[in-house]
């Protein structure tokens, strides 16, 4: 064993939490309903600083999600050598469009039609189309972004003539519970309703955070978002609304 092994492990931090990360999703497919799902972690990395992206991504990690636009575009910057792939997870405000559309690969928060359509006009047709999620609110979630699941059907007809997007799947963030029965309910009705619209652009599901991911693969995640689990607690510096 020589000095760079030495160094190289030390680098590799987040090896054993994305270790832990996979196997918890393992063991949540084993007995999950939809077992044969593979689900994608996306390493949740507002608020922390671009050494700790660069650490997640020498361990593995491909796939990033930031919800604030200045800070996600001058991490992206940093890390341009990278082959990242960039999810924008956070609301969406009609003048943060132009950039969201062009320097992010998926979008999770998409809710309204006025800003899948800017999206789809700013996307660069050069770029291959933006991958969006419609996020979902069930009565009781903590956000107050989402359409109900009623809304649902006619905002992804309109979303799937645009040419410049390519509505992938849904998206919910549900009211914290502690209960793993409460976690499943809300996830178990959108798969439910979203299976039965037999609509094949709708196939993934991007469900859970670090606190409910046993619920969120038991339920059928395709993706799940986990920020704290992997990168620790956040500080949110005051800072981060005024120069957003
Ligand atoms: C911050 C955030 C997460 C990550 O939450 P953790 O509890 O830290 O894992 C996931 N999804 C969204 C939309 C977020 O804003």
């Amino acid at each position: 064993m020589n000095d760079s092994f030495i160094i190289i492990n030390f680098m590799n931090v987040y090896s054993d939490r994305i270790s832990q990360i996979q196997q918890a999703i393992a063991r949540a497919n084993l007995t999950s309903p939809h077992p044969e799902t593979a689900v994608c972690l996306l390493a949740v990395s507002k608020t922390k600083p671009a050494s700790d992206i660069s650490l997640a991504y020498q361990s593995g990690l491909r796939h990033f999600g930031e919800s604030y636009l200045q800070e996600a575009l001058s991490k992206q910057k940093k890390l341009a050598h990278f082959a990242i792939t960039w999810h924008f997870i956070g609301p969406i405000q009609s003048n943060k469009t132009r950039a969201i559309a062009n320097n992010f690969s998926w979008v999770h928060s998409v809710d309204r039609l006025k800003i899948a359509k800017r999206l789809n006009e700013q996307r660069s047709p050069n770029l291959p189309p933006l991958n969006i999620y419609l996020q979902v609110n069930i009565s009781g979630e903590a956000s107050k972004s989402g359409v109900t699941l009623e809304q649902l059907p006619a905002l992804a007809s309109e979303i799937k003539q645009f040419k410049n997007l390519s509505l992938r799947g849904v998206m919910a963030i549900p009211e914290k519970q502690t209960d793993y029965e409460a976690q499943c309910r809300p996830y178990r009705d959108i798969y439910q309703t979203v299976q039965k619209l037999e609509d094949p652009t709708l196939n993934h599901f991007s469900f859970g955070m670090s606190g409910d991911i046993k619920a969120a693969v038991h339920e059928g995640a395709t993706m799940i978002r986990v920020g704290t689990a992997l990168f620790g607690q956040r500080n949110y510096y005051s800072e981060q609304k005024k120069t957003d």
